[in-house]
Order: C-alpha cells, then structure tokens, then sequence
C-alpha cells in the first residue's frame, strides 16, 4: 500500500502542516489535533482491510464506517493553507482503495474531486461565495460528511444532455428533473450539483441527500459490474432549496473557472483508483511468476520474455501515474493565486491527457496481467476477476475519450505550429 505522505513536499524534519491561518478558508475548518503522516498510513491501512472484508461479503457498510472514523474524508482540512500536496494525498488514498475495488474508488473519487474544488477554489471579491464555501467545509470535517454529486445528464437521443433545470420560488430555487448517474447514492451526506436556472444561470447548490423526500434515489444504473460504486439515478421533483443552499450563480467568469476547475480535478483524480487497479494486476502477476514453475522447474519469472513483459508494464504504469500527478499538481498552482482563463483551460487539457493516458493503460495492464496469468484468474475468489470487470469503466467514467480526442484534435489544428507548444 502505499503512503498518503501528507503534506507530500514537506519531508523529513520540516513541520509537514503549516500552523500560519488558511488563506482561503478559515482556521476554524481544522481541527486541533492533526495526526502524523504515521498515523494517516495507518488509517488507510484499516480502511483497506475493511474494504477487502467487505468486497469479500458484498456488503461495504463497515468499509464507510471505518472510513468516517478517520481523517482520511476529510483530508482537505490539511490543505486550506496550501494546497500543495493535496492531488497526491487524494491520488493516493484513491490507488490504495482501487487496488482492492475500482468501483468503490470511484465513488470516493466523486466526494474528493467535489472537496477538493471546493477547497482550493480560489475566490476573489465575493464575501458570500467565500462565508457559504467555508461553512460548507467545516461541516464536511466536522461531521465527517461525503459528499455525491450530479451533473444531471440524462440519456437521450443526444449526447451531453442535461436531465434538470431550475426556476425561482420567491427567496429560493425549485429543481425538478433528472440526472442518469449519481454514485457514492447510499453513503452520500450531501449533495453537490450545478443545474442552469431559468435555463441560462449556472447554479451550484449543496443540499442533504440522506432522507431527503424531495430527491428520489433510483435504482443501481449498472447492477451488475460496477456495484460498489452504488451509481444510482437520481430525480427532483420541484425540489426547495433555499437561498443558504446555494453556493454562487450567475453566467460570468467565476462560474466558469468553477466549472472548469471541477471538471479538472475530476480528471485529475479518476485516474487514481483504476491506476491502483493496474498496480495490484501487476503485483498479482509478480506474485503468480515468482510462484508457478516453467517446465525447467526455474520460476517463470526467470524467463527473459517475463522481464521484458512486466519491464513494460511497469513502465506504461509508471507513465501514467506520472501524468496524473503534473496534472494534479498544476491544478494545486492555480489554486494559490487567481489564474487566468487559459491557464485553467491549460490544466484541463493535461487533466484529460491524464485520464485517457491511465484510462487506456489501466485497461491494458490487466488484460495483459490476466493473459500471464491466465485461466487460474476465474476459477473463483482471484481478485483479478472482479477487477477486470470493473476497470473497463476506466475510459467510461468522467470526459468521453472520443471528446478527450476531439479536444486535443482541435488544439493541433487551429492555425498556430504545433512545435511552439512548450509541453
Ligand atoms: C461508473 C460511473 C460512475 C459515474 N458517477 C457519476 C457521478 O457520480 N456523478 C455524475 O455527474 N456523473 C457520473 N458519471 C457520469 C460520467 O462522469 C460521464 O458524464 C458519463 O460517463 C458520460 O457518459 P454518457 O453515456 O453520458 O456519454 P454521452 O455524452 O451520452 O456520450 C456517449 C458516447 O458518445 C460519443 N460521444 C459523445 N460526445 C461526443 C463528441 N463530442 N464527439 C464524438 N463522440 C462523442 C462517445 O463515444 C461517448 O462515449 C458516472 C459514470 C460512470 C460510468
């Protein structure tokens, strides 16, 4: 398992959490005591093992349990001074538990992309944004909420189709619509989503999920494969929300650096459990060839054409994590000043290379684990059989790789030489 190395830039003596007040969100989102990067490992280490336990029984209540009684959901308290370091510790947390079950990485990654938006947005001149974001983070780690989220889209005879929308009731909003993917939909505390008011207003709004009679959960969207991430759809139906639930509207820039910088983090961090997927493939191959035999009665792992096949492995593995890490860390530079519009673009870009760079090579990883291994992974109870069912939702989750692809097209062919960017 690996490390959550809290605080990843600050190693060896140097006091790994500042003491100086949060430059975005006040002192009062920590809490006093902070557990060393220690402690946190071995927090982790808890919540995997009540993971494996609860994959092994098809029943993860004791996993959520056991994850609310750490720090770990709420990890962000550690970074409101500074975000350095907070892409890593996610990523890490995320590999760990997509090492045991992708699906339920992508669950958690829904909470900690919201969080992690919300923690290192950086706000300028807007005391209301800044007062609701601040109190909506304190709750979050006071109560050690988790948090789902929606981006209402629906499956209709166009792609990118919105399900919901949002008109005003006096004070407040009315939401009614529906949405075909909300996961983390049983675990959820609260609920985070943007919905367009009167058709034109983007609009991020908080409200309860757990027992909320105005959100109907629906069934799982994908009851067979991809369980443990409890996608389920979701439906309001002229739902209240008052002015309090609304984080900040309106059609202008800080919208839209929002938007951009959540769709960022999102892409950014997918990548980590299914990353963690591809690890544990080649862990379990490495296992299978230092134990099984050649007909020479050596281990296979001796054999040349093994050390050129997990050589490569290793190195499209380690690639991949690679990306995903610059991309998270660009994400954490923007949050420490105001960045301007391209810069953001820029780190969305490198966010979506991230994503279809470990998406594919997540795939590929272990169907190639699975081929050296071979038929022994579906006899029964090899944690390669559920895993390979799952990580097949790598390039399914998040950005469309065909829109990824067009994204990046566009960028090649516009009329400026491609060689003058500085990647
Ligand atoms: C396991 C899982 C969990 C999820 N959890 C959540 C969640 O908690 N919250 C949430 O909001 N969302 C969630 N999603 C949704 C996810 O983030 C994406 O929005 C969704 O997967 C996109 O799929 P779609 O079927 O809506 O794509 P569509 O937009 O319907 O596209 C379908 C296909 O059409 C093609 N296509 C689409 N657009 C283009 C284009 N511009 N050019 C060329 N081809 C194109 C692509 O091949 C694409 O795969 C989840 C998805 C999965 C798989």
């Amino acid at each position: 398992m690996v490390s959550i190395r809290l605080g990843a830039r600050d190693t060896g003596s140097k006091k790994q959490l500042s003491t100086e007040p949060p430059r975005q969100a006040s002192r009062r989102t920590s809490r006093l005591t902070r557990p060393s990067a220690q402690a946190l490992d071995a927090e982790l280490a808890r919540v995997i093992t009540a993971l494996e336990q609860g994959v092994a029984h098809r029943d993860l209540s004791a996993f959520y349990q056991t994850l609310r009684a750490t720090h770990l959901p709420s990890i962000v308290e550690f970074y409101t001074q500074d975000p350095r370091g907070l892409s890593r510790a996610c990523f890490n947390i995320l590999h760990s538990i997509g090492s045991i079950s992708p699906a339920a990485g992508v669950a958690i990654e829904n909470h900690y992309y919201v969080l992690a938006t919300l923690t290192t947005f950086p706000i300028h001149n807007n005391p209301e944004f800044s007062a609701r974001r601040q109190a909506l983070l304190q709750r979050v780690v006071q109560e050690r909420l988790l948090l789902a989220n929606t981006s209402f889209r629906v499956h209709e005879d166009k792609v990118a189709t919105y399900g919901a929308r949002a008109r005003r009731d006096g004070d407040g909003y009315r939401v009614s619509g529906s949405g075909a993917f909300m996961s983390l939909a049983g675990e959820g505390d609260l609920l985070f989503f943007v919905v367009a008011i009167d058709g034109t207003e983007p609009a991020y709004f908080v409200t309860p999920l757990c027992n909320n009679p105005g959100i109907e959960v629906g069934p799982l969207l994908f009851p067979e494969a991809m369980v443990d991430s409890d996608t389920r759809r979701i439906a309001m139906h002229d739902h209240y929300l008052s002015g309090d639930d609304l984080l900040v509207s309106g059609k202008n820039e800080e919208t839209s650096k929002l938007t951009s910088l959540q769709f960022a983090w999102h892409q950014a961090l997918i990548p980590a459990p299914f990353l963690g997927a591809a690890a544990r493939a080649i862990e379990e191959a490495r296992k299978f060839l230092r134990t099984v035999k050649a007909s020479n009665d050596r281990p296979l792992a001796e054999l040349d054409g093994m050390l050129t096949d997990i050589g490569r492995m290793a190195i499209r593995y380690r690639s991949a994590c690679c990306i995903a890490h610059q991309a998270g860390e660009l994400i954490e530079t923007l949050a420490r000043r105001d960045p301007k519009p391209s810069e953001i673009s820029d780190a969305v870009d490198l966010a979506c290379a991230a994503k279809r760079t470990a998406a594919q090579t997540a795939e590929e990883i272990v169907a190639e684990a699975r081929r050296i291994i071979g038929p022994r992974v579906f006899t029964g109870g090899h944690p390669l059989e559920r895993i390979s069912a799952e990580v097949v939702f790598a390039p399914l989750v998040g950005e469309p790789l065909a829109v990824i692809d067009r994204r990046y097209g566009r960028l090649v062919l516009g009329e400026n030489d491609f060689t003058a960017r500085r990647w």
